[in-house]
């Protein structure tokens, strides 16, 4: 046994689901609304209307804290989720189970209760706010979503310890996806750790599978990096990688065994578009996505690259940058620069390739010879020129100046051709593993609703 945590909105039947939920478990059930009820000597109600919701929530959050992590079952308001550091306190050793419901539902539920709305918006309208606005944070934040319209709570208690008992995964379907990934290039002791986790008598049903989807994925650090975030958090989550040639084949095989979240890299991120059901709007204007997560039956897109690049540049607003190359990358750096009102143009050596390019952001294009009209201060490297063994620089390193910042956005090696010229020529310069990092620290967030500080990334990669 774990400590099973349920949260959701009010009226989806947490608490009474919790309480019978501990008693199938024969175990102790905690309500952190009773416990702060409790500790202020006030109900909930009452605290918002003396204190306000900010008091609410600094009770909650130190309830959270307090929380012993033991086996137990533990009830916890919805709201609480939208702090990250409640999310990773409830998070650890624990399986959180999301409870949703449609919000006419809610709406119904609570108005047979007789509780009054907490904010000063009419009790309708209080729920289509709160839920509207609370769905992004939920997306990642739970282990398993329970849909409550049509379940009472004796019910929901029933599908939960059904979960903690079988998973949510058919043993064939468990097999199948296997033999997919063995199809594929995956390293034997990786499959092995998969083949334990899904297919082997005595498993352990709840693990959550996440991986990273391209062609190829054998030189990926992602398993790596968020296998170590998933042991540090104390997390029952497993990361892999799925290369194939084929995204939509990666997704039918990935649902298979209920996937909660993928890491789309080379050549997916733009193919990933035609899977998605809901993009979020930084997906939309870049016109890729580089995380999937799939929740409550839907497949949400996101993009994270561009807060990898807009990050280290953020003390730059409004400087004049040229980005090198006109692919994926180069359309996340653009939309990261111009979202700091900064003036693009794009060199690529291909113009003509790049003219519906400049459509979507409205940045002048010019081929590779143009770098010297664009008189920079900041230079981007956005093509794959300068990786691996590569000795090549994108441009003519002479047009370097000093205090220019350059960051290439090539990772391996961490030193480029290109990063070694502009120190020398006097540059400030950022390596591609930075962008790495910080895109990682996003993409976390999106995946586990924890946010995890960049220098605990990096010292994860060493
Ligand atoms: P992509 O979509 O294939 O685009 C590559 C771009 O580079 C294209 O515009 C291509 O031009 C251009 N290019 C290729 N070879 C060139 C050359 N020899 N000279 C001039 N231009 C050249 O790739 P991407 O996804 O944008 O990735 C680009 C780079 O960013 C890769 O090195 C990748 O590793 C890096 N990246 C890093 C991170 C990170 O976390 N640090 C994340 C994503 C990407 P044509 O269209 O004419 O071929």
């Amino acid at each position: 046994m774990v400590r099973i945590v349920l949260t959701g909105f009010r009226g989806t039947g947490k608490t009474r689901a919790g309480e019978l939920l501990a008693h199938m478990l024969n175990v102790p059930f905690f309500d952190t609304d009773a416990l702060i009820e409790k500790r202020v000597g006030m109900t909930i109600y009452e605290i918002f209307q003396q204190y306000g919701e900010e008091y609410f929530r600094t009770k909650e959050c130190e309830t959270i804290a307090s929380l012993d992590q033991t086996d137990s079952v533990v009830s916890t308001g919805g709201g609480a989720i939208l702090d990250p550091s409640n999310v990773a306190a409830l998070r650890q050793g624990s399986i959180l189970f999301l409870l949703t419901a449609d919000d006419r539902t809610i709406e119904q539920r609570i108005a047979s209760t007789g509780r009054p709305s907490l904010t000063r918006l009419p009790l309708r309208d209080e729920i289509r706010m709160l839920q509207a606005a609370r769905r992004p944070f939920y997306i990642g934040a739970a282990d398993f979503c329970i849909n409550t319209t049509h379940r009472d709570a004796n019910e929901t208690a029933m599908v939960i310890r059904h979960i903690l008992a079988e998973g949510t995964v058919t043993r064939r379907d468990a097999e199948e996806f296997l033999l997919f990934v063995k199809s594929t290039a995956i390293a034997l002791e990786e499959a092995a750790v998969l083949e334990r986790t899904l297919c082997t008598p005595g498993r352990d049903h709840i693990t959550r599978i996440y991986a990273v989807a391209g062609y190829p994925v054998g030189h990926s650090l992602s398993p790596l990096l968020y296998n170590r975030l998933f042991t540090k958090y104390r997390m029952n989550c497993l990361y892999t990688r799925l290369g194939s040639p084929d995204f939509d084949n990666i997704i039918r095989e990935a649902k298979k065994i209920d996937i909660r979240g993928l890491s789309v890299t080379i050549p997916f991120k733009t193919d990933a578009l035609a899977s998605i059901d809901v993009a979020d709007e930084h997906v939309t204007a870049i016109g890729a996505a580089n995380t999937v997560l799939m929740f409550d039956g839907t497949t949400f897109g996101f993009n994270t690259d561009w807060t990898g690049i807009r990050e280290p540049l953020s003390h730059l607003k409004g400087s004049r940058a040229v980005v090198i190359g006109a692919g994926g990358a180069a359309a996340a750096a653009v939309y990261a620069l111009q979202s700091l009102d900064m003036d693009v143009v794009v060199i690529t050596r291909s113009p003509a390739k790049a003219e519906k390019f400049s459509g979507r952001f409205s940045v002048r294009v010019s081929p590779l010879s143009g770098f010297s009209c664009a008189n920079p201060d900041i230079v981007i490297n956005a093509t794959p020129v300068g990786m691996g063994s590569d000795t090549r620089s994108p441009i003519d390193v002479s047009l370097l100046k000093p205090g220019m910042t350059v960051y290439d956005l090539v990772y391996t090696p961490a030193d480029t051709p290109l990063l070694t010229a502009a120190r020398k020529a006097g540059c400030v310069t950022i390596p591609g593993t930075e962008m790495f990092v910080r895109q990682a620290c996003a993409q976390f967030r999106c995946f586990t609703g924890i946010k995890v500080p960049p220098e605990t990334v990096r010292g994860c990669l060493l």
